[in-house]
């Protein structure tokens, strides 16, 4: 059972603390936004409604080059060269022109959240947003700058709500048994999942064993179970969640939405977390912004929408690639193209072009930075200062 840390009972008091940047979610989206502003001046508080790293939301594969840009590699667990991918008829090992890694969610959580300086963090679980005003279930908060990062379900958004399985969006379930691997393995194998994956990500005394289903009508639990079986390890620690696999707008009303709440995760290979850092920073580097004097909030609006919208059409050709998959599985097809990345020329080429989507070199290219030196602060401009209140 899930040691529970998050407060109960008498300790969830009334919130009533003002502030100047409101990020909810205290995951990979919400943290890089926080360590984006740290020395900036703003008051920033971030919502959960778990303790920070309480809750491992996926098998924390990333490219290594991520946790390296984000000094984040104390957090890592273990490391991968190639990746071994089974299809029906044939194994085949792909040559990575860049690792990938397994890291330790809770650590990296604590990493991220000790670089977000004078932040502060209140468990509280948000239920909805009227204008500046952040419902919870400890009382409403106001911010002139609010951040979505509370994932799939979008919850500030006051759109039409399009629940599963009817949303633009895939499943996945894993365990996470006790256990250890040499490889990253991936299943393309219709005996698991008709048009999805499976997987086992070691990560060092852990496995983390699991399917995703681009068909949010297929369920993935008998499936994860066999495949742990299949592996020799129990059906244990369960974790699983709905992946958005369709870019949405990352801005709503004045809301900055940031991570699977903007529909940031890959489609394709349901990646989520370099681009919930990656998307996180971009927003982070916004308020900042703002924050200083530089930019307004409209502005800062316009410009955080117009990068994330700049990537649509690499999100689409990845959604296009995960239909075409979802069509073929389990024909001949796959095996023939599991076969062609066995070449290194070509994997080298597709999975560059794979990485420049959120490239780590992202990570020192902007004036904020995410270390924790950054602690000059900054006069809030009037515009914003004072605005935020407690009810
Ligand atoms: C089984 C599975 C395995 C995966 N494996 C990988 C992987 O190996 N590599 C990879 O890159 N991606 C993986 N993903 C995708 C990845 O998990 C997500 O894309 C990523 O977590 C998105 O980060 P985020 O910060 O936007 O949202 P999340 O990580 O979902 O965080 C949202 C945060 O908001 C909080 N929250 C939610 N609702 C509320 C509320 N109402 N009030 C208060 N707080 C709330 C949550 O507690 C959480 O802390 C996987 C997904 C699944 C389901």
């Amino acid at each position: 059972m899930p040691v529970r840390a998050t407060k109960r009972g008498a300790d969830r008091t009334r919130l009533q603390r003002d502030c100047d940047v409101l990020v909810c979610g205290a995951s990979f989206a919400g943290l890089a936004v926080a360590a984006e502003l740290a020395g900036s001046g703003a008051r920033v508080l971030v919502l959960d409604r778990y303790e920070i790293g309480e809750r491992q939301t996926s098998a924390c594969g990333i490219p290594t080059g991520w946790l390296a840009a984000m000094d984040l590699g104390a957090s890592e667990r273990q490391r991968f060269d190639e990746l071994v991918v089974h299809t029906p008829r044939r194994t085949a090992r792909w040559p990575l022109p860049w690792s990938f890694s397994t890291f330790d969610y809770r650590e990296l959580c604590a990493l991220l959240w000790e670089r977000s300086g004078d932040a502060e963090f209140e468990t509280a679980t948000v239920t909805g947003r009227t204008g500046q005003t952040v419902t919870t279930d400890r009382g409403e908060l106001s911010a002139p700058l609010i951040v979505d990062a509370l994932g799939w379900r979008r919850v500030l958004s006051n759109a039409e709500p399009i629940q599963p399985p009817n949303a633009r969006l895939s499943r996945g379930l894993e365990v996470h048994p006790p256990g250890a691997g040499r490889d990253m393995e991936l299943w393309i194998d219709a005996r698991y999942v008709r048009a999805g994956y499976s997987w086992s990500f070691p990560a060092h005394d852990e496995l983390r064993v699991g399917v995703g289903s681009f068909w949010p009508s297929h369920h993935v639990k008998e499936p994860t179970v066999r495949l742990a079986g299949e592996l020799g390890v129990a059906a244990t620690g369960y974790q699983g969640n709905w992946i958005p696999h369709q870019l949405r707008d990352a801005t709503e009303d004045g809301v900055f939405f940031a991570g699977d709440s903007a529909g940031h995760c890959l489609p394709l290979t349901a990646e989520g977390i370099r681009t919930a850092l990656y998307f996180g920073i971009a927003c982070g580097r916004e308020l900042r912004a703002v924050v200083s004097g530089a930019r307004t909030r409209e502005q800062a609006l316009r410009g955080y929408g117009g990068f994330s919208g700049a990537h649509e059409r690499k999100f689409r050709w990845l959604l296009a690639v995960q239909r075409a998959i979802g069509q073929i599985t389990p024909s001949r097809a796959v095996t023939h193209f599991v076969r062609a990345f066995e070449s290194r020329r070509l994997t080298a080429w597709a999975f560059d072009q794979y990485l420049a989507i959120a490239p780590p070199s992202y990570v020192g290219a902007g004036p904020g930075g995410n270390s924790a030196s950054a602690t000059a602060s900054r006069r809030i401009p009037s515009s914003i200062a004072g605005s935020a209140r407690l009810a």
